[in-house]
């Protein structure tokens, strides 16, 4: 337990600054209750207080009651170890804060690749830094390149510059991969005097914030650096669901929708949708689920043989004998195993992988023109389609929350944090703690073995 408590303590800037004094918030949130017990619904006398988060609630991870070592999932229990209470901190704002409005310049980053519902959280973090009385704010363009760039001017934000970016998808401010060290990062918040940047990325740019953010202490800086994870894959540890993955599987349905209209509607025909998904196949999971136009679902966890008595290919062949059309969604990072590796990597050091849609697609046709079987093969990559769409009204309300929350963090005084949904409940968390490795579909879980039900694939090994 002590283990857990030192592991999910956010870090403070009293951690460095023990003496750094806390004044009320300057976030008025009123709500109002009647206290005439005598009268109910007789509203002539309020009592007002504010709906502050004290720094001591607590978000419980595990909400679920196995009544027997045979229940699905309980496997995963271990009998001999003594139960460990696990919980994350709630976000939300604070009674005391650490910053005077006026003497904070707030930054905004966003890095790695698009996902829906960047302008959202742009918006909502500048809106509610206004609402703290904030009139500094910036926003870094293109990424962490926006600190070394010299071309790269600042863009002053405020409530009118964001007030419509939600409508449309990417990101105002622009992303880039790669970019400057983390000392020259500080540097250049210190030229630039900005005290609270928010860093909306992915693994690559939270592990960035992480070390900008012990940067900062090293050189005893007063800054807060607050995360926002931007993962369309929905990776990132403990949390619900990540903002742009519900637009993203709304709109891979839309692919796989087409694949199947045009599968379904040529002889033979064989439809293959290629989904985001580099190590976790929840988008390809979610979207052949909800399609329900899925005969094959192929993700980076569960490995497979393409070729052979038990492969995909040979399943392929049946489904055309029986059903006459097939529809194929597999996600990027799956059978990486089946091609070339090339250890080419991108600007940020990420390993590029190998085409394992276009591979699909030309072993299909290889394997039907050898077994003397007509096949009409269509290859659908949706990719940048689905990263460039505004979010949708899901999204959008996580977004929204998320970038509230992420303003109440830095000025409660955290930094090194990031936000997330976590059973229901919007939750801090020490950085470190969600991006040690990504989150992966479990395929021994419930919602893997559903997709199965509904795909009625076999397993290919
Ligand atoms: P995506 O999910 O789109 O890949 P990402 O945040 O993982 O998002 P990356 O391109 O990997 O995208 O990284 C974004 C930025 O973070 C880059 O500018 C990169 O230089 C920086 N970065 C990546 N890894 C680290 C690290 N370990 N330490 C410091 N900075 C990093
Ligand atoms: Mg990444």
């Amino acid at each position: 337990q002590q283990d857990w408590e030192a592991r999910f303590r956010l870090p403070h800037l009293t951690d460095i600054f023990p003496d750094a004094p806390p004044i009320p918030s300057t976030f008025c949130l009123k709500m109002r209750t009647s206290i005439d017990r005598d009268f109910p619904g007789h509203y002539s006398s309020y009592e007002e207080w504010h709906g502050y988060i004290n720094n001591n609630d607590r978000v419980l991870l595990k909400t679920i009651y196995y009544s027997s070592p045979t229940s699905a999932g309980a496997e995963c229990i271990d009998p001999d170890c003594t139960w460990v209470e696990q919980w994350v901190h709630r976000a939300g704002p604070r009674e005391k804060i650490y910053y005077k409005p006026e003497e904070v310049k707030a930054a905004i980053i966003t890095c790695g690749g698009l996902c829906p519902g960047l302008n959202d959280v742009i918006r909502q973090i500048v809106i509610t830094l206004e609402i703290y009385g904030v009139k500094n704010i910036v926003g870094i363009p293109f990424g962490y390149r926006g600190f070394s760039d010299k071309e790269l001017t600042e863009v002053p934000l405020s409530r009118k510059v964001v007030q419509n970016i939600h409508l449309s998808g990417g990101s105002l401010l622009g992303v880039s991969r790669g970019g400057p060290a983390v000392t020259d990062i500080v540097d250049s918040l210190e030229e630039r005097g900005i005290n609270m940047l928010f860093v909306l990325g992915g693994n690559g740019t939270h592990a960035g914030a992480n070390a900008i953010h012990h940067e900062c202490c090293k050189r005893r800086l007063k800054v807060s650096v607050i995360g926002v994870p931007k993962t369309i894959d929905n990776d990132i540890l403990l949390m619900d669901k990540t903002f742009g993955f519900d637009t993203a599987v709304e709109e891979a349905q839309r692919a796989i929708n087409s694949a199947y209209i045009e599968a379904h509607s040529a002889y033979h025909g064989i439809g293959v949708v290629k989904l985001m998904g580099r190590s976790s196949g929840f988008i390809a999971m979610q979207a052949s689920l909800s399609s329900g136009q899925v005969d094959i679902c192929l993700i980076p966890e569960v490995p497979f043989n393409f070729h052979g008595p038990h492969g995909v290919l040979s399943h392929l062949k049946f489904l055309l004998e029986t059903k006459g059309s097939a529809v194929v969604c597999v996600a990027e990072g799956a059978g990486q195993n089946l091609l070339q590796k090339t250890n080419a990597t991108d600007a940020s050091g990420n390993v590029v992988l190998g085409d394992i849609g276009v591979y699909i697609q030309q072993e299909i046709k290889k394997y039907f023109k050898e077994v003397g079987i007509h096949a009409d093969v269509k290859y659908i990559d949706p990719t940048y389609m689905i990263r460039a769409i505004r979010a949708n009204a899901s999204d959008g309300i996580l977004c929204t929350v998320l970038g509230q929350n992420a303003v109440h963090g830095a000025f409660a005084g955290y930094s090194g944090i990031t936000v997330g949904l976590c059973n229901t409940h919007y939750a801090y968390f020490p950085i470190p703690e969600v991006i040690s490795h990504p989150r992966l579909v479990d395929p021994n879980s419930r919602m893997w073995h559903r997709c199965l039900t509904s795909t009625g694939q076999p397993d290919f090994i």
